[in-house]
Protein backbone atom coordinates (compact mmCIF):
# COMPACT_ATOMS: atom_id res chain seq x y z
CA UNK A 1 0.00 0.00 0.00
CA UNK A 2 1.68 3.45 -1.22
CA UNK A 3 1.21 6.11 1.30
CA UNK A 4 -0.17 9.03 0.56
CA UNK A 5 2.89 11.44 0.77
CA UNK A 6 4.94 8.82 -1.41
CA UNK A 7 1.99 9.01 -4.00
CA UNK A 8 2.06 12.96 -3.59
CA UNK A 9 5.79 12.63 -4.75
CA UNK A 10 4.99 10.69 -7.25
CA UNK A 11 2.64 13.01 -8.99
CA UNK A 12 4.71 16.42 -8.40
CA UNK A 13 7.49 14.47 -10.54
CA UNK A 14 4.56 13.93 -13.43
CA UNK A 15 3.92 18.13 -12.62
CA UNK A 16 7.71 18.76 -13.11
CA UNK A 17 7.66 16.66 -16.42
CA UNK A 18 4.49 18.57 -17.53
CA UNK A 19 6.20 21.58 -17.01
CA UNK A 20 9.65 20.57 -18.52
CA UNK A 21 7.37 18.94 -21.81
CA UNK A 22 4.88 21.61 -22.44
CA UNK A 23 7.07 25.42 -21.94
CA UNK A 24 5.81 28.70 -21.79
CA UNK A 25 2.27 27.70 -20.79
CA UNK A 26 1.97 29.14 -17.73
CA UNK A 27 -2.23 28.61 -17.27
CA UNK A 28 -1.37 24.66 -18.04
CA UNK A 29 0.97 24.46 -15.67
CA UNK A 30 -1.51 25.77 -13.03
CA UNK A 31 -4.41 23.90 -14.17
CA UNK A 32 -2.18 20.62 -14.02
CA UNK A 33 -1.17 21.55 -10.25
CA UNK A 34 -4.18 22.55 -8.60
CA UNK A 35 -5.70 18.80 -10.05
CA UNK A 36 -2.82 16.95 -9.62
CA UNK A 37 -2.32 18.42 -5.42
CA UNK A 38 -5.52 17.10 -4.68
CA UNK A 39 -5.77 13.49 -5.96
CA UNK A 40 -2.96 11.88 -3.63
CA UNK A 41 -5.96 10.73 -1.26
CA UNK A 42 -7.53 8.85 -3.85
CA UNK A 43 -5.08 7.56 -5.68
CA UNK A 44 -3.19 6.40 -2.62
CA UNK A 45 -6.91 4.91 -1.33
CA UNK A 46 -7.68 2.68 -4.98
CA UNK A 47 -4.36 1.28 -5.76
CA UNK A 48 -5.68 1.10 -9.74
CA UNK A 49 -5.52 4.85 -10.53
CA UNK A 50 -1.63 4.16 -9.55
CA UNK A 51 -1.50 2.71 -12.80
CA UNK A 52 1.52 3.06 -14.72
CA UNK A 53 0.28 5.55 -17.27
CA UNK A 54 -3.13 6.24 -16.13
CA UNK A 55 -2.56 10.41 -15.37
CA UNK A 56 -0.04 10.57 -17.65
CA UNK A 57 -2.74 9.84 -20.03
CA UNK A 58 -5.00 12.48 -18.62
CA UNK A 59 -2.75 14.96 -18.71
CA UNK A 60 -2.05 14.65 -22.49
CA UNK A 61 -4.61 15.95 -24.88
CA UNK A 62 -5.79 13.28 -27.58
CA UNK A 63 -5.49 15.43 -30.24
CA UNK A 64 -4.33 19.25 -30.61
CA UNK A 65 -4.75 21.46 -33.42
CA UNK A 66 -3.53 24.86 -34.41
CA UNK A 67 -4.46 26.49 -38.00
CA UNK A 68 -4.36 29.55 -40.00
CA UNK A 69 -7.06 31.57 -40.26
CA UNK A 70 -6.64 34.20 -43.16
CA UNK A 71 -9.55 36.88 -43.20
CA UNK A 72 -10.38 39.93 -45.00
CA UNK A 73 -11.09 42.98 -43.09
CA UNK A 74 -13.64 45.70 -43.91
CA UNK A 75 -11.16 47.88 -46.11
CA UNK A 76 -10.15 44.61 -47.72
CA UNK A 77 -6.92 44.31 -45.78
CA UNK A 78 -5.76 40.41 -45.40
CA UNK A 79 -5.55 39.51 -41.64
CA UNK A 80 -4.08 36.57 -40.13
CA UNK A 81 -5.28 34.98 -36.75
CA UNK A 82 -4.33 31.44 -35.29
CA UNK A 83 -6.79 28.70 -34.46
CA UNK A 84 -6.66 26.18 -32.10
CA UNK A 85 -9.20 22.82 -31.09
CA UNK A 86 -7.80 21.22 -28.11
CA UNK A 87 -9.30 17.58 -28.06
CA UNK A 88 -8.22 16.51 -24.01
CA UNK A 89 -10.65 13.57 -23.39
CA UNK A 90 -13.39 11.59 -25.32
CA UNK A 91 -13.63 8.91 -22.64
CA UNK A 92 -16.90 9.67 -21.23
CA UNK A 93 -18.56 11.31 -24.97
CA UNK A 94 -17.92 13.48 -27.69
CA UNK A 95 -15.45 16.35 -26.66
CA UNK A 96 -17.67 19.26 -25.60
CA UNK A 97 -15.78 22.69 -24.41
CA UNK A 98 -16.26 26.27 -25.93
CA UNK A 99 -14.31 28.18 -28.12
CA UNK A 100 -12.78 31.51 -26.88
CA UNK A 101 -12.22 34.86 -29.42
CA UNK A 102 -9.74 37.01 -27.31
CA UNK A 103 -6.52 38.32 -27.66
CA UNK A 104 -4.97 36.56 -25.16
CA UNK A 105 -5.78 33.04 -26.42
CA UNK A 106 -2.93 31.14 -26.97
CA UNK A 107 -1.91 27.31 -26.84
CA UNK A 108 -1.18 27.08 -23.20
CA UNK A 109 -4.83 28.96 -22.64
CA UNK A 110 -7.26 26.57 -24.78
CA UNK A 111 -5.02 23.74 -22.92
CA UNK A 112 -6.05 24.99 -19.35
CA UNK A 113 -9.23 25.89 -20.53
CA UNK A 114 -10.00 22.08 -22.32
CA UNK A 115 -8.18 20.01 -18.94
CA UNK A 116 -10.38 22.08 -16.32
CA UNK A 117 -13.58 20.68 -18.68
CA UNK A 118 -12.81 17.20 -18.66
CA UNK A 119 -13.64 17.33 -14.53
CA UNK A 120 -16.04 19.97 -15.22
CA UNK A 121 -17.95 18.00 -17.83
CA UNK A 122 -17.53 14.37 -16.10
CA UNK A 123 -19.09 16.57 -12.48
CA UNK A 124 -22.12 17.15 -14.75
CA UNK A 125 -22.85 13.25 -14.75
CA UNK A 126 -23.64 13.84 -18.43
CA UNK A 127 -21.97 11.99 -21.56
CA UNK A 128 -19.64 14.52 -22.39
CA UNK A 129 -15.72 14.17 -23.05
CA UNK A 130 -13.82 17.59 -22.57
CA UNK A 131 -12.10 20.11 -25.47
CA UNK A 132 -11.81 23.40 -26.21
CA UNK A 133 -11.06 26.20 -28.85
CA UNK A 134 -10.17 29.62 -29.98
CA UNK A 135 -8.82 31.80 -31.51
CA UNK A 136 -6.38 35.03 -30.69
CA UNK A 137 -9.18 37.00 -32.91
CA UNK A 138 -10.67 40.09 -30.91
CA UNK A 139 -13.86 40.74 -31.81
CA UNK A 140 -14.44 44.36 -30.10
CA UNK A 141 -14.45 47.05 -32.57
CA UNK A 142 -15.37 44.77 -35.25
CA UNK A 143 -18.07 44.91 -37.80
CA UNK A 144 -20.91 42.14 -38.17
CA UNK A 145 -19.22 41.67 -41.90
CA UNK A 146 -15.87 41.18 -40.33
CA UNK A 147 -17.12 38.94 -37.65
CA UNK A 148 -19.04 36.78 -40.09
CA UNK A 149 -16.05 36.70 -42.36
CA UNK A 150 -13.92 35.65 -39.62
CA UNK A 151 -16.04 32.97 -38.55
CA UNK A 152 -16.67 31.23 -42.05
CA UNK A 153 -12.63 31.21 -42.40
CA UNK A 154 -12.45 29.77 -39.02
CA UNK A 155 -15.02 26.80 -39.77
CA UNK A 156 -13.15 26.54 -43.15
CA UNK A 157 -10.71 24.35 -41.16
CA UNK A 158 -12.52 23.80 -38.15
CA UNK A 159 -15.02 21.61 -39.91
CA UNK A 160 -13.10 18.68 -40.78
CA UNK A 161 -12.25 18.24 -37.02
CA UNK A 162 -16.27 18.66 -35.53
CA UNK A 163 -19.29 16.50 -35.36
CA UNK A 164 -22.36 15.44 -33.09
CA UNK A 165 -20.38 12.37 -32.68
CA UNK A 166 -17.09 12.96 -32.73
CA UNK A 167 -16.56 17.01 -31.09
CA UNK A 168 -19.51 19.61 -30.05
CA UNK A 169 -18.23 23.68 -29.67
CA UNK A 170 -20.13 26.17 -28.35
CA UNK A 171 -18.87 29.90 -26.96
CA UNK A 172 -17.07 31.36 -24.66
CA UNK A 173 -15.28 34.61 -23.67
CA UNK A 174 -15.97 36.39 -27.36
CA UNK A 175 -17.99 33.72 -28.37
CA UNK A 176 -22.02 34.21 -28.22
CA UNK A 177 -25.38 33.58 -30.12
CA UNK A 178 -24.08 35.69 -33.16
CA UNK A 179 -20.61 34.08 -33.68
CA UNK A 180 -22.28 30.04 -33.41
CA UNK A 181 -24.57 31.72 -36.04
CA UNK A 182 -22.41 32.17 -38.37
CA UNK A 183 -20.15 29.58 -37.45
CA UNK A 184 -23.05 26.75 -37.62
CA UNK A 185 -24.32 28.50 -41.11
CA UNK A 186 -20.97 27.81 -42.65
CA UNK A 187 -20.71 24.22 -41.40
CA UNK A 188 -24.02 23.58 -42.72
CA UNK A 189 -22.55 25.11 -46.30
CA UNK A 190 -19.45 23.00 -46.37
CA UNK A 191 -20.65 19.60 -45.10
CA UNK A 192 -24.55 20.24 -46.95
CA UNK A 193 -25.61 18.87 -43.44
CA UNK A 194 -28.79 19.75 -41.42
CA UNK A 195 -26.60 18.27 -38.09
CA UNK A 196 -27.80 20.78 -35.40
CA UNK A 197 -25.90 19.15 -32.67
CA UNK A 198 -22.77 19.36 -34.28
CA UNK A 199 -22.04 23.49 -31.96
CA UNK A 200 -24.64 24.46 -28.73
CA UNK A 201 -25.49 27.81 -27.68
CA UNK A 202 -27.69 28.39 -31.16
CA UNK A 203 -30.60 30.51 -31.47
CA UNK A 204 -34.24 29.64 -30.84
CA UNK A 205 -35.98 28.29 -33.26
CA UNK A 206 -32.89 26.45 -35.24
CA UNK A 207 -32.29 23.92 -32.39
CA UNK A 208 -30.84 26.32 -29.89
CA UNK A 209 -32.13 25.54 -26.16
CA UNK A 210 -33.93 27.64 -24.13
CA UNK A 211 -32.03 28.48 -20.75
CA UNK A 212 -28.44 28.00 -22.61
CA UNK A 213 -27.90 31.32 -22.33
CA UNK A 214 -28.59 32.24 -18.63
CA UNK A 215 -27.78 28.49 -17.82
CA UNK A 216 -23.82 29.23 -16.94
CA UNK A 217 -24.79 32.81 -14.27
CA UNK A 218 -27.89 30.53 -13.10
CA UNK A 219 -26.16 27.31 -12.14
CA UNK A 220 -23.18 29.29 -10.01
CA UNK A 221 -25.87 31.60 -8.13
CA UNK A 222 -27.60 27.99 -7.22
CA UNK A 223 -24.13 26.19 -6.43
CA UNK A 224 -23.46 29.12 -4.07
CA UNK A 225 -26.88 28.65 -2.52
CA UNK A 226 -26.22 25.42 -1.85
CA UNK A 227 -23.17 26.56 -0.05
CA UNK A 228 -24.91 28.90 1.90
CA UNK A 229 -27.98 26.13 2.82
CA UNK A 230 -24.81 24.10 4.11
CA UNK A 231 -23.84 26.59 6.53
CA UNK A 232 -27.40 27.60 7.49
CA UNK A 233 -27.64 30.36 5.62
CA UNK A 234 -29.16 31.52 2.23
CA UNK A 235 -29.18 34.26 -0.10
CA UNK A 236 -32.10 36.58 1.11
CA UNK A 237 -30.47 40.36 1.96
CA UNK A 238 -26.89 39.27 0.92
CA UNK A 239 -24.86 41.77 -0.87
CA UNK A 240 -22.77 40.07 -3.89
CA UNK A 241 -20.21 41.81 -6.12
CA UNK A 242 -19.83 39.94 -9.25
CA UNK A 243 -16.94 40.99 -12.06
CA UNK A 244 -17.40 41.07 -15.64
CA UNK A 245 -20.61 42.42 -17.79
CA UNK A 246 -20.83 38.85 -20.30
CA UNK A 247 -23.54 36.39 -20.64
CA UNK A 248 -22.26 34.75 -17.69
CA UNK A 249 -21.95 37.89 -15.52
CA UNK A 250 -25.52 39.11 -17.30
CA UNK A 251 -27.54 35.88 -16.19
CA UNK A 252 -25.54 35.60 -12.69
CA UNK A 253 -26.73 39.49 -11.49
CA UNK A 254 -29.92 38.48 -12.85
CA UNK A 255 -30.60 35.07 -10.58
CA UNK A 256 -28.89 36.71 -7.83
CA UNK A 257 -31.76 39.33 -7.86
CA UNK A 258 -34.42 36.88 -8.23
CA UNK A 259 -33.34 35.12 -5.50
CA UNK A 260 -33.63 38.19 -2.81
CA UNK A 261 -29.92 39.08 -3.04
CA UNK A 262 -28.55 42.51 -3.72
CA UNK A 263 -25.41 42.53 -6.81
CA UNK A 264 -23.55 45.72 -6.96
CA UNK A 265 -21.28 45.43 -9.40
CA UNK A 266 -20.48 44.58 -12.44
CA UNK A 267 -17.14 45.39 -14.68
CA UNK A 268 -14.78 45.09 -17.90
CA UNK A 269 -11.28 45.54 -18.69
CA UNK A 270 -11.60 49.35 -18.52
CA UNK A 271 -12.83 49.39 -14.95
CA UNK A 272 -15.96 48.34 -12.70
CA UNK A 273 -19.54 50.20 -11.59
CA UNK A 274 -21.23 49.84 -8.16
CA UNK A 275 -24.50 50.56 -7.96
CA UNK A 276 -25.93 50.83 -4.56
CA UNK A 277 -29.55 50.01 -5.69
CA UNK A 278 -28.23 46.88 -7.33
CA UNK A 279 -27.29 46.62 -10.84
CA UNK A 280 -30.57 47.58 -13.30
CA UNK A 281 -29.82 44.19 -15.68
CA UNK A 282 -32.22 46.15 -18.66
CA UNK A 283 -30.08 49.07 -18.87
CA UNK A 284 -27.06 46.43 -18.26
CA UNK A 285 -27.93 44.27 -21.39
CA UNK A 286 -29.26 47.25 -23.62
CA UNK A 287 -25.65 48.39 -23.74
CA UNK A 288 -23.77 45.26 -23.26
CA UNK A 289 -25.92 42.68 -25.34
CA UNK A 290 -27.56 45.59 -28.06
CA UNK A 291 -24.97 48.23 -28.05
CA UNK A 292 -21.95 46.00 -27.42
CA UNK A 293 -20.65 49.04 -25.49
CA UNK A 294 -18.57 49.47 -22.35
CA UNK A 295 -19.55 49.78 -18.74
CA UNK A 296 -18.48 53.08 -18.06
CA UNK A 297 -21.87 53.70 -20.25
CA UNK A 298 -24.34 52.21 -17.77
CA UNK A 299 -23.00 54.83 -14.76
CA UNK A 300 -23.27 57.65 -17.26
CA UNK A 301 -26.61 56.52 -17.61
CA UNK A 302 -27.90 55.36 -14.55
CA UNK A 303 -27.95 58.12 -12.33
CA UNK A 304 -27.00 58.69 -8.89
CA UNK A 305 -27.16 55.56 -7.38
CA UNK A 306 -23.81 54.25 -9.99
CA UNK A 307 -20.29 55.18 -10.03
CA UNK A 308 -17.26 53.92 -12.77
CA UNK A 309 -14.32 53.32 -11.03
CA UNK A 310 -11.79 53.23 -13.41
CA UNK A 311 -9.28 50.64 -13.15
CA UNK A 312 -10.75 49.49 -10.05
CA UNK A 313 -11.37 45.53 -8.92
CA UNK A 314 -14.82 44.82 -7.68
CA UNK A 315 -13.31 42.97 -5.05
CA UNK A 316 -12.75 46.41 -3.11
CA UNK A 317 -16.56 46.38 -2.72
CA UNK A 318 -17.82 44.93 0.57
CA UNK A 319 -19.86 42.10 0.05
CA UNK A 320 -21.18 38.78 1.93
CA UNK A 321 -20.79 37.10 -1.56
CA UNK A 322 -18.31 37.25 -4.37
CA UNK A 323 -18.69 36.07 -7.94
CA UNK A 324 -16.21 35.92 -10.07
CA UNK A 325 -17.86 35.60 -13.40
CA UNK A 326 -14.73 37.32 -15.76
CA UNK A 327 -11.40 35.51 -16.48
CA UNK A 328 -8.68 33.92 -15.56
CA UNK A 329 -6.35 35.06 -12.32
CA UNK A 330 -8.67 37.94 -12.28
CA UNK A 331 -9.18 37.53 -8.00
CA UNK A 332 -5.52 37.27 -6.61
CA UNK A 333 -4.80 37.10 -3.16
CA UNK A 334 -4.74 41.00 -2.49
CA UNK A 335 -7.98 40.62 -3.61
CA UNK A 336 -8.64 37.57 -1.52
CA UNK A 337 -7.33 39.57 1.76
CA UNK A 338 -9.59 42.27 0.90
CA UNK A 339 -12.69 40.13 1.04
CA UNK A 340 -11.72 38.54 3.81
CA UNK A 341 -11.64 42.04 5.80
CA UNK A 342 -15.02 42.41 4.69
CA UNK A 343 -16.46 39.69 5.75
CA UNK A 344 -17.40 37.63 2.60
CA UNK A 345 -18.96 34.29 3.25
CA UNK A 346 -18.77 32.71 0.09
CA UNK A 347 -16.61 32.69 -3.19
CA UNK A 348 -18.34 31.00 -6.68
CA UNK A 349 -16.55 30.70 -9.66
CA UNK A 350 -18.49 31.84 -12.96
CA UNK A 351 -15.40 32.61 -14.97
CA UNK A 352 -12.83 29.24 -15.15
CA UNK A 353 -10.12 29.73 -12.74
CA UNK A 354 -10.37 33.10 -11.77
CA UNK A 355 -9.12 32.77 -8.37
CA UNK A 356 -5.27 32.46 -8.15
CA UNK A 357 -3.67 29.47 -5.96
CA UNK A 358 -3.05 31.68 -3.80
CA UNK A 359 -6.01 33.40 -3.16
CA UNK A 360 -8.02 30.27 -2.95
CA UNK A 361 -4.96 29.13 -0.30
CA UNK A 362 -6.13 32.34 1.88
CA UNK A 363 -10.15 32.05 1.73
CA UNK A 364 -10.05 28.42 1.95
CA UNK A 365 -7.82 29.39 5.49
CA UNK A 366 -10.30 32.18 6.72
CA UNK A 367 -12.93 29.47 6.42
CA UNK A 368 -14.77 31.02 3.23
CA UNK A 369 -16.91 29.15 1.39
CA UNK A 370 -15.14 28.17 -2.51
CA UNK A 371 -16.97 27.17 -5.04
CA UNK A 372 -14.44 25.81 -7.83
CA UNK A 373 -15.57 26.72 -11.26
CA UNK A 374 -14.91 23.31 -12.86
CA UNK A 375 -18.45 22.42 -10.19
CA UNK A 376 -19.75 25.58 -9.64
CA UNK A 377 -19.91 26.85 -13.48
CA UNK A 378 -20.83 23.61 -15.07
CA UNK A 379 -24.53 24.96 -15.79
CA UNK A 380 -23.70 26.14 -18.67
CA UNK A 381 -21.78 22.77 -20.62
CA UNK A 382 -24.58 21.00 -18.54
CA UNK A 383 -27.50 22.57 -20.62
CA UNK A 384 -25.45 22.74 -23.64
CA UNK A 385 -25.73 18.70 -23.18
CA UNK A 386 -29.30 18.71 -22.69
CA UNK A 387 -29.51 21.01 -25.92
CA UNK A 388 -27.47 17.60 -27.84
CA UNK A 389 -30.45 15.68 -26.40
CA UNK A 390 -33.36 17.95 -27.75
CA UNK A 391 -31.66 18.01 -30.88
CA UNK A 392 -30.72 14.41 -31.02
CA UNK A 393 -34.12 13.84 -29.98
CA UNK A 394 -35.65 16.25 -32.71
CA UNK A 395 -37.48 18.13 -30.12
CA UNK A 396 -36.87 21.25 -27.86
CA UNK A 397 -38.40 21.43 -24.00
CA UNK A 398 -40.38 24.11 -22.22
CA UNK A 399 -37.92 26.65 -20.27
CA UNK A 400 -39.32 25.23 -17.05
CA UNK A 401 -38.45 22.07 -17.51
CA UNK A 402 -35.06 23.08 -18.76
CA UNK A 403 -34.06 25.43 -15.57
CA UNK A 404 -35.71 21.98 -13.50
CA UNK A 405 -32.75 19.67 -14.99
CA UNK A 406 -30.24 22.62 -14.30
CA UNK A 407 -31.19 22.85 -10.98
CA UNK A 408 -30.78 19.67 -10.16
CA UNK A 409 -27.64 18.97 -12.15
CA UNK A 410 -26.76 21.85 -9.68
CA UNK A 411 -27.82 19.90 -6.55
CA UNK A 412 -25.96 16.70 -7.66
CA UNK A 413 -22.56 18.58 -8.55
CA UNK A 414 -22.64 20.42 -5.08
CA UNK A 415 -23.55 16.55 -3.21
CA UNK A 416 -21.05 14.55 -5.19
CA UNK A 417 -18.18 17.48 -4.38
CA UNK A 418 -19.27 17.73 -0.46
CA UNK A 419 -19.55 14.09 -0.07
CA UNK A 420 -16.30 13.42 -1.78
CA UNK A 421 -14.91 15.87 0.29
CA UNK A 422 -15.87 14.09 3.60
CA UNK A 423 -15.05 11.10 2.18
CA UNK A 424 -11.34 12.10 1.66
CA UNK A 425 -10.88 13.39 4.98
CA UNK A 426 -11.16 17.11 3.96
CA UNK A 427 -14.46 17.96 5.02
CA UNK A 428 -16.07 21.46 3.66
CA UNK A 429 -13.09 22.10 1.23
CA UNK A 430 -14.97 21.56 -1.86
CA UNK A 431 -11.78 21.56 -4.69
CA UNK A 432 -10.32 18.51 -3.35
CA UNK A 433 -14.59 17.41 -4.06
CA UNK A 434 -14.85 18.66 -7.13
CA UNK A 435 -11.31 17.48 -8.35
CA UNK A 436 -11.62 13.83 -6.99
CA UNK A 437 -15.09 13.03 -8.04
CA UNK A 438 -14.56 14.36 -11.35
CA UNK A 439 -11.42 12.66 -12.19
CA UNK A 440 -13.02 9.10 -10.20
CA UNK A 441 -15.47 9.23 -13.45
CA UNK A 442 -12.89 9.74 -15.85
CA UNK A 443 -10.10 7.39 -14.54
CA UNK A 444 -12.86 4.57 -14.55
CA UNK A 445 -13.66 5.05 -17.81
CA UNK A 446 -10.49 5.20 -19.44
CA UNK A 447 -9.32 2.15 -17.34
CA UNK A 448 -12.43 0.17 -18.67
CA UNK A 449 -11.66 1.48 -21.75
CA UNK A 450 -7.76 0.05 -22.07
CA UNK A 451 -4.49 1.50 -22.97
CA UNK A 452 -5.91 4.26 -26.05
N1 LIG B 1 -17.47 27.68 -22.34
C1 LIG B 1 -18.35 27.10 -21.37
C2 LIG B 1 -17.53 26.44 -20.27
O1 LIG B 1 -16.51 26.96 -19.91
C3 LIG B 1 -19.42 26.21 -21.97
C4 LIG B 1 -18.96 25.12 -22.86
C5 LIG B 1 -20.11 24.40 -23.60
O2 LIG B 1 -21.26 24.76 -23.45
O3 LIG B 1 -19.77 23.46 -24.31
O4 LIG B 1 -17.90 25.46 -19.67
Amino acid sequence: MTTRSETQTTLDHLLTEIEHRNPAQPEFHQAAHEVLETLAPVVAARPEYAEPGLIERLVEPERQVMFRVPWQDDQGRVRVNRGFRVEFNSALGPYKGGLRFHPSVNLGVIKFLGFEQIFKNALTGLGIGGGKGGSDFDPHGRSDAEVMRFCQAFMTELYRHIGEHTDVPAGDIGVGGREIGYLFGQYRRITNRWEAGVLTGKGQGWGGSLIRPEATGYGNVLFAAAMLRERGEDLQGQTAVVSGSGNVAIYTIEKLTALGANAVTCSDSSGYVVDEKGIDLDLLKQIKEVERGRVDAYAERRGASARFVPGGRVWEVPADLALPSATQNELDENDAATLIRNGVKAVSEGANMPTTPEAVHLLQQAGVAFGPGKAANAGGVAVSALEMAQNHARTSWTAARVEEELADIMTSIHTTCHETAERYGTPGDYVTGANIAGFERVADAMLAQGVI
